[in-house]
């Protein structure tokens, strides 16, 4: 059921390992999706699989060796949404995990579940939750809280940080990643410098897609390290993501961000800045210059992908003209800081509404005739604000899964789920890695 598919390509980055015996395991949250039964997920838990190795830049600075150090690859596995890696995050301590317990909180489990299913439901490229299972421990962070794991489901857990290890062990181990990789990505070229100049435009075309996606629901990942980058490029690890509320291109939400690295409005440079990590690790196979000119494509990459998903979001279709209008969108967002998600979705409930401070923009906008039905598909009524992923976490903490289970519900479902208002109390709203 399971294959190996990974730690048979690449047995060098993958080290023999097993989920550990928990106390007492109950799955919480099974993923419709996925069809899993309980008996199959308890039994694909027991199977053996690999801790991944990899190395990574956390917040710019190179730690040569991270890897799995509280999760383990159960394999790949077909599944109803296709070929899913199987990962279990929670899993105990691995070879990697300097000095961590290699566990994971309830709370965080339960964040990354819920935001993902609303990620996955919008469009927007991410790894998915299977199962949420609580282990019968207690896990003290911030505060204690049951002890859980994630059973998470994605197309590829190789990240930028795969091929950084790669690297600093010799070429021939990036050309065994890059011929795995390719081989996941179905990209196939005569030589390898041919195929290194593929796979790069690929990930840096799947990077900007995923970051303009994210810039369109006012998300913040929180922790853009480049070993949290995925090859795939799927949303991987939701560890202190946040959304905006009110709009606010500096908005840092993670704890440990002092520095705002992360911030929203930073989020393409950030991606550009991991594609160039990702490009170094080819020097010696691909010409310098060309890796040069490959990544400074990125910002029209990222500039093309972010006008062809936010067109829409205002009903129009991509041009230089509504380019320009984007871009006035954005001055005014920040000049006003007003509630992002009330704003836009506002555009199609109330497109003929009138405001001091947004008049002469929405004139050019109404004059462009904007297509409120293609509004209505490309942004989503409901959405996990701050507030509500706060809720959620705390019903299942207090075993309410039926509140669990009703806001999923919205979450799969959010263009035709109920608006979700806008927070009550406007506290600075402060988010946690969860390690
Ligand atoms: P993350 O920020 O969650 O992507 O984690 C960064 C690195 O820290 C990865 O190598 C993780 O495996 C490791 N890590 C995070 N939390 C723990 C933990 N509780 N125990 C051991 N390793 C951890
Ligand atoms: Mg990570």
């Amino acid at each position: 059921m399971l294959s190996h598919t990974f730690a048979d390509a690449l047995p060098q980055f993958a080290t023999p390992w097993r989920v550990e015996a928990w106390p007492d395991p109950d799955i919480k949250l099974l993923n419709p999706d996925f069809q899993l039964a309980d008996g199959t997920l308890l039994h694909i838990l027991s199977r053996p699989g690999h801790a991944q190795a990899y190395a990574g830049h956390q917040f710019g600075q190179f730690v040569p060796m991270l890897g799995d150090g509280r999760a383990v690859l159960l394999g790949a596995m077909n599944t109803p949404e296709g070929l899913k890696e199987v990962h279990v995050k929670g899993a105990g301590p691995t070879p990697f995990s300097r000095g961590g317990d290699g566990k994971a909180q309830l709370g965080p489990v339960l964040r990354e579940y819920f935001i993902s299913e609303f990620m996955h439901a919008i469009g927007v490229p991410t790894t998915r939750g299977l199962a949420v299972i609580t282990t019968g421990e207690k896990i003290a962070r911030q505060q204690v809280q049951p002890g859980a794991a994630l059973v998470r489901g994605a197309d590829s857990h190789l990240r930028v940080g795969t091929f950084q290890l790669a690297a600093t062990r010799g070429r021939e181990h990036v050309l065994a990643a890059l011929r795995y990789s390719a081989g996941v990505l179905g990209l196939e070229a005569e030589t390898e410098e041919a195929l290194a100049e593929q796979f790069l435009r690929r990930v840096m075309h799947s990077q900007a897609t995923l970051v303009a996606k994210w810039m369109r629901m006012g998300f913040v990942h929180g922790v853009m390290n480049t070993d949290n980058c995925s090859i795939t490029g799927e949303t991987l690890d939701y560890g202190p993501c946040a959304f905006l509320d009110d709009f606010d291109g500096d908005a840092v939400f993670s704890s440990i961000d002092h520095q705002g690295r992360y911030r929203y409005r930073n989020q393409p440079q950030m991606a550009a800045w991991n594609m160039v990590r990702l490009a170094e690790c080819f020097v010696g196979i691909v010409d310098v210059d060309t890796l040069n000119g490959l990544v400074q494509e990125f910002p029209a990459l990222y500039r093309r992908a972010w006008v062809e998903v936010m067109a829409p979001a205002i009903g129009l279709q991509p041009s230089p003209e509504v380019e320009t209008l984007l871009d006035d969108l954005l001055e005014i967002l920040q000049e006003h800081k007003p509630d992002y998600y009330g704003l836009i979705r506002g555009l199609r409930v109330d497109p003929m509404r009138s405001s001091n401070w947004q008049e002469p923009w929405l004139r050019s906008w109404r004059a462009m005739e904007p297509d409120l039905e293609l509004m209505r598909e490309h942004f989503p009524n409901w959405f996990p604000r701050n507030h509500i992923v706060e809720e959620v976490i705390q019903a299942g903490l207090a075993d309410d899964w039926g509140f669990v289970h009703q806001q999923l519900a919205y979450a799969r479902d959010p263009f035709n789920a109920p608006v979700a208002s806008p927070p009550k109390d406007p506290a600075p709203y402060v988010t946690y890695c969860g390690t």
